[in-house]
């Protein structure tokens, strides 16, 4: 199937009479006829259903929809985009442990890694997107079990070299895991690149109505974690009466392993009715992914040619410094979502935004419907002014997040409240 197609029927093929559209199966139980039937669960529990707060039918659906888009072997969705950040790396590090991240990643990604996940013993060591290959290979440290990146940067649309940092990453015997949540994988699909890991809110584009918050993490199959510096994979899980997660799941050990570890214990598992609203998003994705492209490169084409903007920042535009590789990753466009600095400084930005009528303003990005956010007073408001600009942040800028209405009513909206500044 190609990928418009995996959008509307991977993941779910009913069979004779049964319903044509994914059923909403809001039962936190499942029955058994013995005793003994029930033990054979608790034996492997991937074998059948025991408790909706670590698997459902109706979000195994969209698991395995979202697994086929990126071409995973298996996935599990989250109750956030937060959650499938904080399982995909709790799945591989513990206290004492360390990981490597870009700098430029979404606000409440930063939180994590440098606030509390600092409070759990792990640490997270930050590089630049940009840096070298030298750079990257010299924050490594003996005790570094990761890296992470953002695909295009939640707000400071950076590119993330995937190939690059895959490699060196392989080259240390560490997975890479890759926020993916921009371009969905219909713009591109990291995997392709050596990513070992995807990740996604999918409350932005996948959702694209603004309707469920909710998250996911895909499993490529490709890591080799036997590779003798995971040893959570490869020895006996006290937790789990023994099991050795490489022995019985084999290319599927890390997804096999969050769900019955992670979510078992932390339960941050979405609901069947929220999987439901996902999947109806996920079946269009592919239709608004390139709507939002094209009306995002028209509006970013208006801001560069406009006197009021001191600098645009869409990934697509030539004048980006990260066209070249938004031309090698993300073909197909960029997404919706442009950055601008309006000259004048937060006062203008903030002028600027209340003038709007069409975009809302809103705490969201990625929804089908134009919106913007100041993201100096908002999502990165909790960052100190040197991690603000580590970030890619300036007081002036606006994070404008370009929606499926007519390109005609967005400009006009755009025009009118640059006229009020
Ligand atoms: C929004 C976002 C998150 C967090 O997702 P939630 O669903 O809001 O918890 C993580 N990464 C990126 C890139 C995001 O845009």
């Amino acid at each position: 199937m190609n990928i418009e197609t995996k959008c509307l029927h991977a993941g779910y093929t009913p069979k004779n009479t049964e319903p044509r559209v994914v059923p909403i199966v809001q039962s936190t139980t499942y029955v058994y006829d013995s005793t003994d039937d029930v033990a054979a669960v608790f034996d492997d529990p991937t074998k059948s259903l025991i408790y909706s707060r670590f698997e459902n039918p109706t979000v195994m659906a969209v698991e395995d929809k979202i697994a086929a888009l990126e071409g995973g072997i298996g996935a599990m969705c989250t109750s956030s985009g937060q959650a499938a950040t904080m399982c995909s790396l709790l799945n591989i590090l513990q206290s004492g442990d360390s990981f490597i991240s870009t700098a430029t990643v979404y606000g409440g990604t930063i939180n994590l890694f440098a606030v509390t996940f600092k409070k759990m013993g792990i640490e997270c060591i930050f590089v630049s997107p940009d840096a070298s290959e030298d750079e990257i290979k010299a924050a490594f440290k003996p005790n570094t079990k990761a890296v992470f990146g953002e695909t295009i940067a939640n707000p400071a649309l950076t590119v993330f070299d995937i190939e690059k940092f895959a490699k060196i990453a392989h080259e240390n015997n560490v997975p890479l895991i890759v926020d993916n949540t921009f371009p969905t994988p219909i713009l591109c699909r990291p995997i392709e690149y050596g990513a070992d890991i995807v990740i996604h809110s999918t409350s932005k584009y996948m959702d694209g109505h603004a309707v469920q918050v909710g998250g996911v993490i895909v499993d490529s199959g490709n890591f080799d974690w036997t590779c003798g510096k995971f040893p959570e994979f490869t020895e006996p899980d006290e937790s789990y009466h023994g099991i050795i997660y490489t022995k019985s799941y084999g290319k599927a050990a890390y997804i096999v392993k969050a769900r019955m570890q992670l979510m078992r214990d932390f339960g941050c598992y979405p609901s069947a009715q929220s999987a439901f609203y996902l999947n109806l998003g996920l079946e269009t994705l592919a239709v608004r992914m390139k709507q939002y492209c094209q009306n995002a490169q028209t509006v970013a084409e208006f801001l560069e040619a406009n006197d009021k903007v001191e600098s645009v920042n869409y990934p697509n535009l030539s004048s980006s410094p990260y066209h070249e590789l938004a031309k090698k990753y993300l073909p197909m466009g960029t997404s919706g979502v442009i950055s601008f600095v309006i000259k004048g400084g937060r006062t203008a930005a903030v002028k600027f935004m209340d003038s709007l009528s069409l975009a809302s303003n809103e705490v969201h990005v990625a929804d089908i419907r134009t919106c913007v956010l100041h993201p100096a007073s908002a999502t990165h408001r909790q960052l100190t002014d040197e991690q603000l600009v580590a970030a890619g942040i300036n007081g002036g800028m606006i994070r404008l997040s370009v929606g499926l209405e007519n390109i005609d009513d967005i400009l006009d909206d755009l025009k009118n409240a640059f006229a009020a500044v």
